[in-house]
C-alpha cells in the first residue's frame, strides 16, 4: 500500500515532465565551410552538440523511428533526437561524414538531385552518395530547388517527378521523406505533394515533435543549428511542441510588407498569455482570450520569407510565409 502510494506520488510530481517531453529534428547543411556562415557548422562545435547529448542521456535515433511515431499518433518518447542534413553539399562527405561516424548517429541525408545529376562541384557524387547511404538514409529535397511557391503545379510535379526518377535509376531507392525547398510552403504546395504520398514532409521552422495527435506528418518542424550556437542548441531542446495552433492572421506574405494584425487560436483555452514572434522583430508578449489572440502588430518585415510564431512557457509553434 505504501509502495503504492509513493510511487503514485511519484509520478505525480514526474508526470508534467513526461507530458511536455518531446523528441527534437535539428538540421545542418555544411561543415568546416566558412564561406557560408549562416549554413556551416563547424565539427567542432558539432562535437560539442554531440557530447552534450551523450552526456545528458538522449537518444540520437533514426529519422524514420519519429515519423513511425507520429503515423501510428504516438507520442515520441523523451529525449529522442534525430539529425537530418540538407542539399547534399560535398563538405558534409568531406567533414561532416565523420564525426557522425565516429558517435555512430545515424542521419537522413536530403539531396537536391539536380545539383548531384549535374556534377556541380560543391556537391556530392553519385558515387559518394552510394558510400554515404552505408551510414545514414539519402531521401529527397527535389530535383531543382526551387521556390514551389511561386511554381505552378505542373512544373512541381515535373521537379518530382525528375529527382525521383533519378533517386530510382541511380541509388535504386524510391525515397520516403520530403523536405520543402528552402521550406517553403502553402495549402497548394501541400496538396500538390499528397499525390507522392510520402510518410512525412519537414519543414524548417524551430519546434518540437510531440507526436500524438498533435503533430501533422506533412508539415514536421526541424530546428537548423549554425555557427558556434551550441547555446542554441541547448535551447531548442529544452522547446516543446505548441499543440492546437491555428495561424489565422497573415495568410499571405503582406505586399507592403507591414504585418498588420496577427490572429491565431488555441485549443487550450486555459492559457492567458502567450509570445508571439514575427522575422525582423523578436518576440512580443501578447494576451490571450478564450483561446483566442489578436494583435495589432504593425510590423514593418525585411526578410522574402518570414516567420510568424506563438510561445507558451517552453511550448513553441512557428509557421512560414514566402514573398
Ligand atoms: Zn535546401
Amino acid at each position: 500500500m505504501l509502495k503504492v502510494t509513493k510511487s503514485l506520488l511519484l509520478f505525480l510530481l514526474l508526470s508534467p515532465y513526461l507530458l511536455f517531453a518531446d523528441g527534437h529534428i535539428f538540421v545542418y547543411h555544411r561543415f568546416d565551410d566558412s564561406r557560408y556562415p549562416t549554413t556551416n557548422i563547424s565539427t567542432r562545435e558539432l562535437r560539442k552538440e554531440f557530447n552534450y547529448l551523450k552526456k545528458n542521456g538522449y537518444k540520437v535515433v533514426p529519422l524514420i523511428d519519429i515519423v513511425n511515431k507520429i503515423n501510428n499518433s504516438e507520442e515520441v518518447p523523451s529525449k529522442w533526437v534525430a539529425f537530418s542534413i540538407d542539399d547534399g553539399f560535398r563538405s558534409f562527405y568531406k567533414n561532416g561524414l565523420k564525426v557522425f561516424k565516429e558517435y555512430n548517429y545515424p542521419f537522413t541525408l536530403f539531396i537536391a538531385v539536380k545539383y548531384t545529376e549535374k556534377n556541380y562541384k560543391d556537391y556530392v557524387s553519385w558515387k559518394q552518395l552510394k558510400e554515404i547511404s552505408k551510414y545514414g538514409t539519402v531521401e529527397f529535397h527535389s530535383y531543382g530547388h526551387g521556390h514551389f511557391g511561386q511554381m505552378s503545379n505542373e512544373k512541381i510535379k515535373a521537379d518530382m517527378d525528375r529527382g525521383l526518377a533519378l533517386m530510382k535509376k541511380h541509388l535504386n531507392y524510391e525515397p520516403s521523406l520530403f523536405v520543402y525547398p528552402y521550406g517553403e510552403y502553402d495549402s497548394r504546395v501541400e496538396k500538390v505533394l499528397e499525390a507522392y504520398n510520402f510518410k512525412a514532409v519537414f519543414n524548417q521552422n524551430i519546434g518540437a515533435i510531440h507526436g500524438g495527435t498533435c503533430t501533422d506528418a506533412n508539415d514536421i518542424d526541424r530546428s537548423a543549428v549554425v555557427g558556434s550556437n551550441a547555446h542554441d542548441f541547448k535551447l531548442y531542446l529544452k522547446f516543446q511542441e505548441l499543440c492546437g495552433v491555428h495561424f489565422q492572421e497573415p495568410t499571405t506574405y503582406p505586399k507592403d510588407r507591414v504585418v498588420k494584425r496577427v490572429v491565431v487560436t488555441l485549443d487550450d483555452k486555459s492559457i492567458k498569455s502567450a509570445d508571439i514572434f514575427i522575422s525582423n522583430n523578436g518576440w512580443t508578449k501578447v494576451k490571450v482570450h478564450n483561446g483566442k489572440i489578436i494583435w495589432n502588430a504593425n510590423k514593418t518585415i525585411k526578410l522574402n520569407r518570414i516567420k510568424i510564431g506563438v510561445k507558451v512557457k517552453s511550448r513553441i509553434k512557428l509557421m512560414v510565409l514566402s514573398k
